[in-house]
């Protein structure tokens, strides 16, 4: 099959809902940093299938660990009655949780595992409003795509769940409250504390959804401290802490949890992509008494702790802890941080680098007084990007994302960030053409 019968087949079976494409590659073999098309293409990953593939694609021990339970057997429900992998899997997260004895539900995305949280919470408090933040993304599900905050045209069209609120994402850079770093006194904080006094009624909040980082908006990391702030007034008015680490979890920022950078422990947290490798499964991680509060058939699914899934998570996990996958982030984001910032020096349509380990945004301004999003620029970046070899994403528009696998080797690391520097200097150079606008889907 060609490329382009392929693609334009794509058109005729699969809805415009269904994908968010960015450049026209027909992938068919990746290995750890590296993606080829089926013109024998080769491409270094930058993207790394939106942050699934935390050990490599293909790594091996995940390779074996599923061809070795697909040959033994490749599904045996809960309901026939114990299968042997889940259980080994859900041990292996208490023990790398931050929550204490934590009671464990596996299913296939993280938009399942989101609408879970909200059930959980609900059941355990007795109460039914939730608090959530602007331009947060919780998956796609009516229960995730509810309580996610980003504008996405699909809500208004398709309905969703009421008694939900939002409030700003501390943002240091895009500050939604106008200030600077030197002028911050933490509004965003001040900010939750007089939603209590009005809108929101506190004793009916059963949860505030939070991403650690927050990851479809842009790689925006909050303040040191605020995460204690925050918890500290939800703790006074018994409401729960949900920690979404579907993007930041399993090591991409060097710890296992991104929230353990902020010295808090939440009540629930909720983890897919990276988990199985590349297999789907999720997990909601939560206290045991809140986790035991729904009744039976209350959250799970017929394939809810597959055991090819459940192996391919046990190896990922074991690739991070004996790679040393988490120091090894920190490194290589250290560095990768330290060339974007360098390349800020040089290219004025870079206004701001951020993130932590490799969760890395570019934010890529027309203007760096007034920070007018570059939405333009992004996608020509992103094409050129996709004509040197090298798959890259924007979010928001104009946010470059910067999140290879743990495992990159630096020479290739090195190399993609060569070309990323390039396709940034020929854009602003005028070497890549308006007519590549409407190549590029993206959101
Ligand atoms: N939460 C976060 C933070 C995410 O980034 C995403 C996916 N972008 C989701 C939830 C939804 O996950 P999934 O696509 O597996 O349903």
């Amino acid at each position: 099959m060609e490329r382009d019968e392929i693609i334009m087949r794509y058109s005729r079976v699969f809805p415009k809902a269904a994908r968010v494409t960015y450049a026209p590659i027909v992938g068919v073999r990746a290995e750890n940093a590296k993606v080829w098309d089926i013109e024998g293409r080769e491409y270094i990953d930058f993207l790394s299938n939106a942050a699934v593939q935390n050990v490599g694609h293909n790594n091996p021990r995940v390779v074996n660990a599923v061809k070795e339970q697909a040959d033994r057997l490749i599904h045996f429900t809960f309901i026939y009655g114990f299968p042997v992998e889940p259980l080994l899997l859900a041990e292996k997260l208490a023990e790398i949780s931050p929550i204490e004895n934590p009671k464990i539900s596996f299913g296939l995305s993280g938009s399942d595992a989101n609408d879970g949280a909200i059930k959980f919470a609900r059941a355990y408090t007795g109460r039914r409003h939730i608090l959530s933040y602007l331009r947060s993304y919780y998956g796609a599900t009516y229960g995730a795509m509810s309580v996610t905050g980003l504008e996405l045209e699909v809500r208004s069209i398709a309905g969703e769940l009421s008694e939900v609120h939002y409030i700003p994402y501390p943002n240091c850079y895009r500050c939604p409250f106008g200030k600077e770093p030197r002028t911050c006194h933490m509004e965003c904080v001040e900010y939750l504390k007089e939603k209590f006094e009005g809108e929101v009624y506190a004793e009916g909040t059963a949860a505030l959804f939070a991403e650690p980082i927050q990851g479809d908006a842009g790689m925006v990391v909050p303040p040191e401290g605020y995460f204690k702030k925050i918890k500290r007034i939800l703790d006074e008015h018994g409401i729960l802490l949900v920690v979404d680490e579907v993007q930041s979890g399993l090591g991409r920022t060097g710890k296992w949890f991104a929230i353990e950078h902020f010295g808090v422990t939440p009540d629930i947290i909720t983890l897919a992509k990276p988990l199985g490798g590349g297999l789907p499964i999720s997990a909601i991680i939560g206290r045991a008494e809140i986790m035991d509060s729904l009744p039976p058939l209350g959250h799970t699914f017929t394939l809810s702790g597959n055991p090819v899934a459940s192996r391919a998570a046990l190896a990922v996990i074991e690739e991070i802890e004996e790679k040393d996958l988490l120091r090894r982030a920190k490194k290589l984001g250290k560095y990768t941080k330290k060339r974007l910032e360098k390349m800020k020096e040089e290219h004025e349509l870079i206004g701001d680098v951020r993130g932590l380990g490799l969760m890395l945004g570019v934010d890529l301004v027309k203007d760096r007084d007034t920070k007018e999003r570059a939405y333009e620029e992004a996608r020509k970046v992103v094409w050129r990007a996709y004509e040197l070899g090298l798959v890259l994403a924007f979010l928001q528009g104009n946010v470059l994302r910067i999140q290879p696998p743990l495992t990159i080797e630096e020479d290739v690391l090195e190399e993609g960030l060569n070309r990323l520097e390039q396709a940034i200097a020929d854009v602003e150079e005028g070497k890549v053409p308006d007519d590549v606008l409407s190549k590029v889907q993206g959101w």
